[in-house]
């Protein structure tokens, strides 16, 4: 949203090793730890946001696995991974059609991530166009909407457990729901995805269906924290979505300083160039308290506020 104030502290760990110790070595001394993927679901507060901060940029390499990994391989490759070790012999480029997995750390970006399989023809994250992220954002998150979700894809996850140390999950170990990985205080460090097999150019033509039709839709050009809320329960809003009870309440276009609600999307808050956060989290207010009064709906939050310190 480019509102918001500065880390206590800012740690950027460049190996899964460094990730976990920075969480384990934040949460020992008593600071609070927060996980900054790309931002692009985050409001943060004006003022000093206290404890660590920790950034997962500088994890963002991502690899075609050998075709044949399962279990025993799979632990081993990781927790080569988790050492701070690049397993690069055993990841030597293969056709197309083997594999059908990537690996990638936290940090790879979507955008990377969406461009890589749809060269390879590869189906499954079509959906994940032009939702800006950071895989560790999309895993904790379960980003996506209507064309599919970052779950969809993911067979194991690594992540810095509660106790510090790395471990992986599998896909049936785990239970996201929408727009929500549960994944709790864990740290997601890395994820193995598994896609479908299609043509290249098939994939490649959603990919830009996608796009063009989001675009349309979304003040994606703008600066803003994507959806702020959830999309209710249907029975509750009578099948209307938050965009839409935005609109009806007459919401569209209300500004607050430098935020404004999108003229274009009722469930975008856009910062016109000098919004601060305390604009944001106006707009915010005033959309929850008017869509409850006009349709006794309460809207949840999806976007992350991150409370600081003045
Ligand atoms: C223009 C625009 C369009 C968007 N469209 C969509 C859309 O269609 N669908 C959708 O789902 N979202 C959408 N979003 C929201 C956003 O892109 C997604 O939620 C994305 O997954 C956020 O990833 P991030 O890396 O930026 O996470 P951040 O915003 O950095 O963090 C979000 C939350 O995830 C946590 N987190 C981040 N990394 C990790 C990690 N490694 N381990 C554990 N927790 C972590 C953070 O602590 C925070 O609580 C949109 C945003 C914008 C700006």
């Amino acid at each position: 949203m480019h509102v918001g104030g500065a880390a206590e502290w800012l740690l950027e760990p460049k190996t899964l090793a460094e990730l976990a110790k920075a969480v384990s070595a934040a949460r020992e001394s008593g600071m609070p730890v927060r996980i900054l993927g790309k931002g692009a679901n985050l409001i943060v507060e004006d003022g000093t946001v206290p404890g660590v901060t920790i950034a997962t940029d500088r994890l963002n390499l991502m690899w075609r696995p050998e075709a044949q990994l399962g279990g025993e391989a799979l632990e081993a490759l990781l927790s080569e991974l988790g050492s701070g070790q690049m397993p690069e012999a055993r990841l030597a480029p293969q056709a197309r059609t083997d594999g059908l997995r990537l690996l990638a750390l936290c940090g790879a970006t979507h955008q990377r991530l969406v461009s890589t399989v749809q060269e390879l023809g590869w189906s499954g994250l079509e959906g994940l166009v032009g939702v800006p992220g950071h895989v560790g954002g999309g895993v904790a998150m379960n980003a996506g909407g209507k064309w599919g979700e970052m779950w969809s894809v993911v067979e194991a996850i690594m992540v810095v457990a509660e106790d510090g140390c790395l471990r992986i999950l599998r896909r049936e170990q785990c239970a996201p729901s929408y727009r929500n990985g549960n994944l709790g205080t864990q740290v997601v460090a890395a994820a193995l995805l598994k896609f479908q097999l299609d043509e290249v150019l098939a994939v490649k033509e959603r990919t830009k269906t996608f796009l063009k039709e989001k675009n349309a839709v979304q003040p994606v050009t703008e600066w803003s924290a994507g959806c702020v809320f959830k999309n209710p329960d249907k029975t509750q809003s009578c099948g209307r979505t938050t965009g839409q009870l935005v609109d009806q309440a007459g919401l569209k276009g209300r500004c607050v300083g430098g935020a404004e609600i999108s003229p274009k999307h009722g469930n975008f808050i856009v910062n016109k160039g000098h919004a601060t956060a305390t604009d944001v989290l106006e707009l915010v207010r005033i959309a929850q308290e008017t869509v409850f009064e006009r349709f006794g709906v309460q809207l949840e939050m999806e976007a992350k506020v991150w409370r600081a310190a003045r």
